[in-house]
Formats: structure tokens, sequence, C-alpha cells
């Protein structure tokens, strides 16, 4: 049923598992220069932790702090027991460097073909890594998961869409890892090369690595004719394989005989109440070489409460709803761009992109949305389309609070990256 026997284990005995790993984690992280530091000055030591819950009196480590300690800080051992280093793309700023021992590689492996597995990838699939390699961890993260699991896989790398599908021909690819801004981009690039999605082999795409809505899952898998599945990771913790749906498609279960997670209000770092949306925290408790401790990822999530049909007993988060520091302020209100992808991605005639815009205008913030329009929709007369903008402007209005500029443009003309999305553009700061 599952690939791991742990992914059954009781709340109970899964709990001893993950105080006895921290406890180990903690003799192990004091052999790092950062953590010798601070345990040093917070006086702690493994005995303070008897039940999952004391993971509270650990201090958090942030991003700035593992930036302060870039290159070598975290680690726990001489240079020559590592064998890899990943680092996070940078989306947020000066990116930071995570090491692997060859064992840090060999769990995160297992982590990884257990999250495939538990979609239904088995060793007799053809699996078609279409995301970059490189220092991104999507690449060589999944790659690396895919053996593990016996697939023959394909490291195609990001873009070159015409050569992605003939690969996939060729080798009757039956599961696609690809990032869903660009998933949907490639479906309609699959159309328009003249191919009918329904006739291709594939079955499973795992998507993930960057924030998408409900909707944005439903549109891929209508358009491309595929279940797709959301997966999430972040270098600080390995990458991708920390927490990945089931087959439910009802939440991602976190693998906590791995990681330990907890969900905290970001102003008091109290936990929340189960269920309530707070910020995510993690903990490393199977990392020899770089272990981290309460990492404050300041991705928004909440625990999904009760139980999953699939049986694993692990906990699930729901899809990530931000980035803490993705919250844009608009004339004083809050924002989220998954708010607007929400509204947009609901309404029949919207493609597959679309771009947020925030400038100045005298002393006033505006936000213009410029959102791509079928194809089909295009062509017709000038009333209907500003009806849609009309309709558009409103729906997101009341979502929102405040009213933008819809700009319709064709399809396809919003310049796509190959990795992760940027969908806002701010150019509020330079004007100022
Ligand atoms: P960077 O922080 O530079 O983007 P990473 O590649 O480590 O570097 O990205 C990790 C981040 O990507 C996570 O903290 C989260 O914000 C985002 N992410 C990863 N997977 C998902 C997912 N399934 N849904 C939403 N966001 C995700
Ligand atoms: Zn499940």
């Amino acid at each position: 049923m599952y690939f791991d026997k742990v992914e059954e284990l009781d709340r109970n005995e899964l709990e001893k598992l993950q105080v006895e790993r921290l406890k180990k984690t903690i003799e192990q992280a004091s052999n790092s220069p950062y953590y010798s530091e601070v345990f040093k000055n917070n006086n702690i030591d493994s005995s303070l932790i008897k039940t999952a819950d004391d993971i509270k009196k650990l201090p958090f480590t942030t991003k700035e702090d593992l930036r302060s300690q870039y290159p070598y800080g975290l680690l726990t051992k001489s240079l020559d027991e590592f064998v890899r280093l990943h680092a996070s793309s940078g989306t947020t700023g000066t990116p930071t460097a995570v090491f692997y021992t060859q064992k840090d590689l060999d769990t995160w492996a297992d982590l990884m073909a257990r999250s495939m597995y538990a979609v239904g990838v088995r060793r007799s699939d053809v699996l078609q890594n279409m995301s970059g390699y490189g220092l991104f961890t999507g690449g060589l993260g999944i790659h690396y998961g895919s053996e593990r699991l016996g697939c023959l896989t394909v490291p195609a790398g990001a873009g070159n869409t015409k050569r992605q599908i003939k690969l996939i021909r060729d080798f009757n690819v039956t599961t696609l890892h690809i990032i869903p801004s660009f998933a949907l981009y490639f479906a309609g690039k699959v159309k328009a090369e003249g191919y009918d999605p329904a006739e291709m082999p594939w079955k499973i795409a795992l998507i993930g690595a960057e924030p998408h809505t409900e909707l944005t899952r439903k549109k891929i898998e209508e358009m491309l004719h595929i279940k797709a599945y959301n997966s999430y990771g972040l270098s600080e913790m390995n990458g991708p394989g920390v927490a990945f749906e089931c087959t439910e498609q009802d939440g991602m279960h976190i693998w906590e005989d791995s990681f330990i997670a907890e969900i905290i209000n970001p102003e008091t770092g109290e936990h929340v109440p189960d269920g309530e949306i707070g910020e995510l925290v993690m903990t490393t408790i199977t990392r020899e070489g770089m272990p981290i401790i309460r990492y404050r990822t300041r991705d928004l999530t909440r625990f999904i409460p009760g139980k999953c049909k699939c049986g694993r007993t692990s906990r699930r988060i729901d899809r990530i709803a931000g980035r803490a520091d993705d919250m844009l302020i608009i004339k004083g209100v809050n924002i989220y761009p998954m708010q607007i992808e929400k509204i947009i991605m609901a309404i029949p005639e919207v493609g597959e992109n679309y771009l947020i815009e925030l400038y100045r205008e005298g002393f006033i913030d505006q936000i213009k949305v410029k959102v791509e329009i079928k194809e089909q929709y295009f062509v017709e007369d000038m009333r209907a389309l500003q009806g849609l903008q009309k309709l558009i402007a409103n729906k997101l209005r009341d979502e929102i609070l405040v009213t933008p500029r819809v700009e319709l443009v064709q399809h396809n003309s919003i310049e796509k990256s190959e990795g992760k999305a940027q969908r806002v553009i701010d150019t509020r700061e330079v004007e100022k």
C-alpha cells in the first residue's frame, strides 16, 4: 500500500520517533558553529526535549540567520563529508546554500520516491523532469527520487516545448514534473502544435515549487488531460519531498518522520489553533550534515484537521496561500497575489497567464492586472471585450477591496519565464 511502513505509524509512535530524532538533531546541530553558539547562549541541550511539544523551547532560525552564516556556518561536519550543495533560487533576495552528505542525499531520495509513490507513480512509469536542473532543487531532487523509485527518468530540463513533446511521445512518458505556471503555457503549446492531449501517454503531473490555486490545478488537469498533484518543498528542508499530496488530492501530507512542522502566528511566534492559517515552521530531524531547527519558512498555510482517507497518519497542510513576503499593500489594503489568481482563473474567457503591476500615479498607488484572454475570445467585438474587462475588475474589487485596472491581452503575450513565474512587478519604490 505504502512506500514506507512509517507512513501508517500511529500518532503516539510517530511522536516518540520525533522526540528521539529531535534530541539527536540537537546533539548533532551543536557541532555547527552557529548552533553551538545559539545553544550556549540560550542554555539549550537535548535534555530539554521530553515531548514533541517541547520543541517550543527551541529558538527559531530565520532566512537572515542562514544568510549571516553563509556559506558554512551551519555545517556539522568537515567539508570532506559533503558531496553536494544547492542554493535557493533567490526569489526574495540573496540566496542561501544548503549542503548534503551522501546520507542526506539518500534520505532525500527516499522521501521523494515515497512522495511519488503516494500519487500512484510506480517503477514501470517513465518520468520526464521538465524543471530546470542546476542549483534549483526541483531538478536533481526529483531526478534522484524518480530513479530511487525505479522509474525510467528523462532529465529534459526546462523550456523547449517542441523537444519536450517529442521526448514524451518517443519514450511514452507517463509522469511529468512541471512547474504549474509552465504547465499552463505548455498545455497551450501542445494544442497549438496540433496534438490532442487526450492521446498523449501522460497520466500524472507533479506540480509545485510555486503558489497556485485549486482552479489552476483544475485548469492544468483539463487542458492536459492529466491528474495533477501538489508538491511542496524548499531548499532549506532539502527541496521537494517535504509535503506531498496523495491520490485523495485533499491537502499535502508532511513527512513527519523527517520533519517536524508547526504553524505559528507570525507576529507572536505562538502556535495557532489547529485548522487556522499561519506561518509554517519546519525542523529537520533526519538530516546530519546541516540540520535546521524551527525554520521560519514564511509560507502561509494551515493544518487540515482530521484523518486522510488514504490511511496515512501524517498530518496534512493546505495548499500554500502565499508567502508572508508576497503580501502587497495597496492603498492601505493587504492583498495576496493568490486572491487575484483565484478570481481570474474562475473566468472561462481567461487564458493561461497574468501579471500584476503596481505603480504610482502622482502620489497614489495603482494596481493593474494584465490578463491573457483565450484566442477565440480575443477576436470578439469591442463591446464584449469591454464588458469582460469590467466584469473582471468588479469581481476583483469584491475580493481585494480595491478596484484594479484590468488590461486584456492576447494569448501568450505576457513573457513566460522557464522557472518560477514572476507574478508581480512593483515599480513604486523607484518612482518615489
Ligand atoms: P526560493 O525561496 O528562492 O524560491 P526555493 O526553491 O527553496 O527558493 O523555493 C521554496 C519556496 O517555494 C517555498 O518556501 C514556497 O514559498 C514555494 N513553494 C514550493 N512548493 C510550493 C507549492 N507546492 N505551493 C506553493 N508554494 C510552493
Ligand atoms: Zn492521504
